[in-house]
């Protein structure tokens, strides 16, 4: 296979996948072992920038909340360094354009004149909830996932959005930056008609060595965070899709756990004759 030649004065907007280093794409390792400059988020994980050691490492951290003038920022150092004829890797956690204003930055890019690559990567919604045994799909339970922001650009609750809408849209919602406005955004949901006993599961620091996993309920959630001492980033998942992790933990068999047979859904036989 040829591998894209990274040139000079080129910025390639690049997922880093959820954090796992094992989750980046061939093409986003290429691209780390090329690049002159590594221009990386606060969710990136230290031992990726290892696989560019010829690189020098710039940290553009912002977590939730901050100014959005930093944004600005981030892109005007991007555009500056690949005026000089760098070659730019731009390193962002998950998917570039999942929730992590890639879009923005790819836009100022262009609009300066500079040529991008985007590579894609695996997004903490669905690559994170692989790792914590939840499919964010499945044909007994849902046909169609909403991905969803807890925080809008000013980093308040984002209860602008019409949560009565998303809570009929899909059997399955996935919230990322939800953590901080848990309780409004469970409320919202109860309120929607959403049950309260319905599976919520929390992941946090998904595929990494640290990641946890909190299995709840819609209206146990917000208590049930507050007395935890889970901290972001973390993932929450709405719907049934949680109740197969009982039977799909594949982290507790690599642990060395056996494989339970359980049947979360009641839908053994059927699959049987499927
Ligand atoms: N572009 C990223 C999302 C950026 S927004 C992606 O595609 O995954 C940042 C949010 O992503 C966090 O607040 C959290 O909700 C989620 N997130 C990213 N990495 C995560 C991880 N390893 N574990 C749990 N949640 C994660």
């Amino acid at each position: 296979m040829d591998w894209p030649v990274f040139q000079p004065g080129w910025v390639w907007l690049t997922g880093a996948g959820p954090g796992d280093p094992g989750l980046l794409t061939l093409h986003a390792l290429n691209a780390l072992r090329q690049a002159d400059v590594v221009v990386y988020d606060a969710l990136v994980e230290p031992a990726i920038l290892t696989l560019a050691p010829q690189a020098q490492v710039i940290f553009a951290g912002k977590r939730g909340g901050k100014p959005s003038a930093k944004q600005r920022d981030i892109s005007l150092r991007l555009i500056d360094l690949a005026l000089q004829g760098q070659r730019v890797l731009r390193l962002k956690g998950g998917d570039p354009f999942v929730f992590g204003r890639g879009g923005e930055e790819a836009q100022a890019l262009v609009a300066a004149g500079i040529p991008i690559r985007v590579i894609p990567g695996i997004t903490a919604g669905i690559g994170g909830l692989a790792y914590a045994g939840i499919p964010v799909t499945h044909r007994d339970i849902n046909q169609s996932v909403t991905f969803v922001t807890g925080h809008d650009q000013t980093g308040a609750a984002t209860l602008s959005l019409d949560w009565p809408a998303i809570a009929r849209a899909s059997e399955v919602i996935v919230i990322y930056m939800g953590m901080k406005h848990a309780q409004p955004i469970a409320d919202a949901l109860l309120a929607a008609g959403r049950p309260a006993a319905e599976p919520v599961a929390v992941v946090t620091s998904a595929t990494l060595p640290g990641q946890t996993v909190l299995e709840t309920t819609l209206g146990a959630l917000a208590a049930d965070l507050a007395t935890s001492a889970l901290t972001p980033p973390a993932i929450i998942v709405v719907g049934r899709a949680v109740l197969l992790r009982q039977a799909l933990d594949w982290q507790a068999m690599a642990a060395g756990l056996p494989p339970r047979d359980v049947d979360p859904l009641g839908t053994h036989a059927k699959a049987a004759s499927a």
